[in-house]
């Protein structure tokens, strides 16, 4: 197959997924919004000939028959999500519900108005392989699945029915976000949110401070947790809780953190203490403040301790409440746990303390674990369980659960020699430290063998969030290349000498 005869020079692909994508832009399709996206998807499905079916969750099937001669090839899967996070900029009175995504073309960059985010996580990956099909690549037996609702805990996926997945062997995810990553492992998420009653008393001291941790660089809990940047709550548990031995003081207030799923970059806490303790704790700031910058100075160099005298406020935490909320802060485990044993670089699990807040009379902290392997998430909650427990939190939890795989996944080692031959370059077999739907649905049909792709995709989930356009070409090649070479025929000796030719 000549590939350049069958899709056309760079310029033609790129027109060609295009002209898939923004249409899509069209129809606004936040999570759990995707009822007029999906049935836009299947009508335009239908036309082309395609079986298709939707199911409640507006999850989308859609069966395509082998090219003839290749009906006996292995089913081959292609699946992506189609709605996205819809971040908007403040202020430009966007709504994710009813304005159509604006996007703007500059030079190799596509890119929006700077109003909202993109959705090119994930339907630039989808309109690649739309495109690709509506071109005279030859194939097998095809099926697309375009699911719900992935950016809100892979919930349209845990809905879709495990026979659309029967009888497929190979798999290829487009909800990746950079041109010859081949991914084949994935981290599980487990949310889990700790509560307990808050109680307070009446003030017994006159001077009030506010300590604030500020101005650390933050980021995600998965792709960022190896950074080594300051955890601001960690810093804050630190603190107040060492102050505890040599100054006596009450606490009125503790709140940081943006959620679960984001390092704390900020923290801030009203202490309340009798005046003849202000110079220690000055000290004891001061004292922090310089191991801070000894320790974060090139990794985090802009977060900083500020002690400010405040309002002293009427009521403050019971010493319990303000006791066990330190304790649990203390306890729970946060930063990388454990790299993956066979891919180079890759935090195979790890733990973000996330957020510390009060709502209305309870306190409540925050934190996500992802772990590839079900027993170092089975170690680490089972730690903060302990820490719950001792501490009197109660602690509920939600999760998924991780994609283990390694580099002798033969799809990615196939792809790989696939990509060297169709654009010349080396991909990379490699793991995310984050959730994708390959590990809902390596539980829904563990026969099947997948890999994540897709093209350079940089900011997601951002008002800044752009593709890198000349990815993909290079995308669409390999993806042609792949499921020529999945369905080829085979004939005497071209299988052992598969090495040689590809
Ligand atoms: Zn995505």
């Amino acid at each position: 197959m000549d590939l350049t005869e069958v899709l056309g020079g760079d310029e033609a692909v790129i027109d060609g997924v295009l002209s898939e994508f923004l249409p899509l832009c069209e129809i606004p399709h936040p999570s759990r919004r995707e009822e007029a996206i999906a049935r836009f998807l299947a009508g335009r499905l239908t036309e082309r000939g395609w079986t298709v079916e939707l199911d409640e969750a507006f999850n989308l099937r859609a069966d395509l028959p082998a090219t003839p001669g290749r009906e006996g090839a292995p089913l081959v899967a292609i699946q992506g999500h189609t709605d996205m996070v819809c971040a908007v900029r403040r202020g430009s009175g966007y709504r994710p519900e009813r304005d159509p995504v604006t996007a703007v073309r500059d030079g190799d960059v596509l890119r929006t108005d700077g109003k909202s985010s993109l959705g090119a996580d994930c339907n630039m990956g989808n309109a690649a392989a739309l495109w690709l099909l509506t071109r005279p690549v030859p194939h097998g037996p095809l099926r697309l699945l375009l699911t719900a609702a992935e950016e809100v805990g892979l919930e349209g996926v845990s809905r879709m029915d495990a026979s659309w997945l029967d009888g497929v062997q190979f798999l290829l995810n487009t909800d990746g976000f950079r041109l010859g990553d081949l991914v084949v492992s994935s981290a599980g998420g487990r949310r889990e949110t700790y509560s307990r009653e808050l109680h307070t008393v009446l003030r017994r001291y006159k001077t009030a401070f506010r300590l604030s941790f500020q101005g650390f660089l933050g980021g995600h809990s998965g792709y960022d947790i190896n950074l080594g940047r300051a955890n601001a709550l960690k810093l804050m548990a630190l603190v107040l809780g060492e102050l505890r031995e040599t100054v006596d003081y009450e606490l009125a207030d503790l709140t940081g953190g943006h959620g679960h799923n984001s390092i704390p970059m900020d923290c801030s806490a009203t202490i309340v203490v009798d005046p003849p303790f202000v110079p220690a704790l000055a000290r004891a700031v001061s004292h922090v403040s310089n191991d801070m910058r000894l320790f974060y100075g090139r990794k985090d160099p802009d977060g900083r301790l500020d002690l400010a005298e405040v309002a002293p406020p009427e009521r403050v935490w019971t010493t319990q409440c303000r006791d066990s909320t330190l304790d649990l802060l203390s306890l729970l485990f946060t930063g990388v746990y454990a790299m993956h044993d066979t891919i180079p670089d890759r935090v195979s699990a790890s733990s973000n303390l996330g957020m510390v807040c009060t709502e209305g009379d309870r306190i409540e902290v925050r934190t996500f674990l992802r772990c590839t392997i079900g027993f170092s998430e089975e170690i680490l909650a089972f730690q903060h369980a302990r820490a719950a427990r001792s501490t009197g939190f109660t602690l509920t939890s939600t999760g998924y659960p991780g994609w283990p795989g390694d580099e002798t996944n033969p799809l990615a080692r196939r792809l790989a020699r696939i990509y060297r031959r169709v654009n010349g370059g080396r991909a990379r077999i490699t793991a995310v430290h984050a959730g994708l739907e390959t590990s809902l649905l390596a539980a829904k049909n563990p026969g099947m063998v997948m890999v994540n792709l897709g093209p350079d995709i940089f900011n997601p989930h951002s008002t800044e969030e752009q593709v890198r356009l000349s990815s993909l070409p290079p995308l669409v090649r390999l993806m042609a290349g792949a499921l020529e070479e999945l369905s080829a025929p085979k004939s005497a000796g071209s299988r052992g000498n598969k090495r040689k030719k590809v």
